[in-house]
């Protein structure tokens, strides 16, 4: 027989063309490779960015690295069972978590399903955890205070709502302290709080919860926890679905709170899981979006323009240092981000001085906006005073003949620092801190020894509840401090110090 070279390829191509591809790889894909908490996934040809993917055993995953010929994800479950070779399936939604008022009072992981044993959340409603931060035209200014309760914050470093205020400082200074004193002292302030609590031990997180359960704060409190143990990818998710959960809130125009406990951890936990995924390492190993990964978090926290309701989410971000170098590389980009910093020192702390803020570094730069006129009068002649001390404290270390002057303003500044000393879990309300600090700043407190400072506040306010209720009510309503209230002020400090200090003798 003879065969024709031309005719055989030409019914080959002929073949050919009418072959179909019926492998679908638009919709689904392939696993080529798997392990710590990351897949590598071959088609998935129109995935985007963020993407919800569905893996075998009910297991869900984030595609993050879309690459020429392959998808890079994250596992937001456990891989075991999961092999080369499986299917993989676009679920057309990017990650999102449940928001609504079902989840006060809950404690959440990182994908907003419950971990406290209370049963399933009840919800419809669901948010994106990537969002786009308000624009300029949708914001204000930050214009109302955001009262913390904690003497030295609310006095010199005012918070107001809508802004983003960095907690920073060494371990163990008591960052965490301060962040849930700001929790407590909402109660009953119409604020909705949300502390998220990223890559801490479980005994801590519920040390914290029970807290908050104990003071009455899990009431209006939502709770998202992603503990060490659990995986980078859910660490790395948390703050931004605490985020959106507060988002919901903040555009039905509440107020919200919400602290990121911490970002230092956050940040390793992106780092982990960008080497995993082959990113190119930067700077102290983290990836170059870094920066912003925690700037499009931060920005969306906001005041909202009247016309949106004017609703606010305030952020409280806590970053740990080493040793107290804030030029490190997480830190500097963190402060760089926020409208101001809260520097705890550890010197400070174990000297007894606590909460150990360093107010001669710590600012707020948008939160004076915000502060009371009756705050504003006295934290003036305190931040001033405390800045004197501090230099003269230093300077009298050596010189033993000082004059009277000096004596005096070393003196002051003494009962200054003893009055900004607070405990845990008792924030104060604001007309009782701008009692005291008055006493404090107009020289009323000269004749009290440094080491009663303590109890003369305690008494003395509980004086000023019973037998002057009229002047917190009008430092409340008024708002300043008028001639009316200066006077029936001074009358009460004298008085009750006279019996304080009959009682002394
Ligand atoms: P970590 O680095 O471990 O997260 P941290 O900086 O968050 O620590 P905290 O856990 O808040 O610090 O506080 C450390 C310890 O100091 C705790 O035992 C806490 O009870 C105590 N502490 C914090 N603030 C005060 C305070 N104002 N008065 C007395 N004790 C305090
Ligand atoms: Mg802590």
């Amino acid at each position: 027989m003879h065969i024709k070279p031309g005719e055989i390829t030409s019914i080959i191509k002929k073949e050919l063309e009418r072959y179909e591809n019926h492998i679908n790889t638009i919709d689904s894909g392939t696993i080529i490779q798997i392990g710590d908490g990351i897949a590598r996934v071959y088609g998935l040809d129109e995935c985007l960015e963020g993407e919800l993917l569905e893996f075998p055993n009910d297991v869900y995953g984030m595609a993050l690295n879309l690459e020429q010929d392959n998808v890079g994800c994250v596992l937001l479950g456990s891989e075991e069972g999961i092999r080369e070779g499986d299917i993989v399936k676009r679920t057309g939604r990017v990650v999102e978590v449940p928001v609504g008022d079902e989840l006060i009072g809950r404690v959440v992981d990182s994908l907003g399903q419950p971990v406290d044993g209370k049963g399933p959340i009840m919800t419809e409603k669901y948010s994106p955890v990537e969002v786009e931060a308000p624009g300029v035209i949708e914001r204000q200014s930050v214009k109302e205070p955001l009262q913390t309760g904690i003497k030295a914050i609310d006095s010199m470093i005012p918070i107001g709502k809508g802004q983003r205020e960095l907690i920073i400082g060494d371990r163990q200074t008591g960052k965490t302290a301060l962040a849930i004193d700001a929790i407590l002292n909402q109660k009953g302030k119409d604020v909705i709080c949300i502390y998220v609590a990223i890559g801490q031990k479980q005994s801590t997180v519920a040390h914290i919860v029970n807290t908050l359960g104990e003071m009455g704060a899990m009431d209006y409190t939502i709770v998202v926890a992603a503990t060490a143990s659990q995986s980078a990818p859910l660490q790395y998710l948390a703050p931004f679905a605490g985020c959106s959960m507060g988002e919901y809130f903040m555009h039905q125009g509440k107020d919200v709170l919400i602290v990121y406990d911490d970002l230092s951890k956050h940040a390793v936990a992106y780092r982990a899981m960008s080497l995993l995924l082959k990113r190119p390492p930067g700077r102290e190993a983290y990836p170059g979006d870094v920066f912003y990964l925690h700037s499009r978090l931060l920005e969306r926290a906001a005041k909202l323009s009247e016309k949106l309701g004017g609703g606010s989410l305030t952020a409280l971000p806590i970053i740990e240092t080493l040793a107290g170098d804030v030029t490190a590389y997480i830190p500097t980009n963190v402060i760089s981000i926020t409208d101001g910093q809260i520097f705890l020192e550890a010197e400070l702390f174990y000297s007894g001085q606590r909460p150990a803020v360093n107010a001669g570094i710590s600012v707020s730069r948008v939160g004076g906006s915000a502060q009371t006129k009756a705050m504003k009068q006295v934290a003036a002649t305190l931040r001033l005073e405390l800045a004197q001390y501090r230099e003269l404290a230093n300077f009298s270390q050596f010189g033993s003949d000082l004059d009277k002057e000096t004596v005096k303003r070393l003196e002051k500044g003494k009962r200054l620092i003893e009055i900004l000393k607070q405990d845990q879990y008792v924030p104060m309300d604001v007309e009782k801190q701008i009692v005291i600090l008055y006493a404090g700043v107009n020289n009323f407190l000269m004749d009290i020894p440094v080491n009663k400072i303590k109890s003369f506040e305690k008494s003395f306010l509980e004086y000023i509840d019973t037998h002057y209720r009229e002047i917190t009510k009008s430092i409340n309503e008024k708002k300043s401090l008028d001639d009316e209230i200066k006077s029936k002020l001074n009358e009460a400090i004298d008085e009750y110090k006279k019996i304080f200090l009959a009682e002394l003798s």
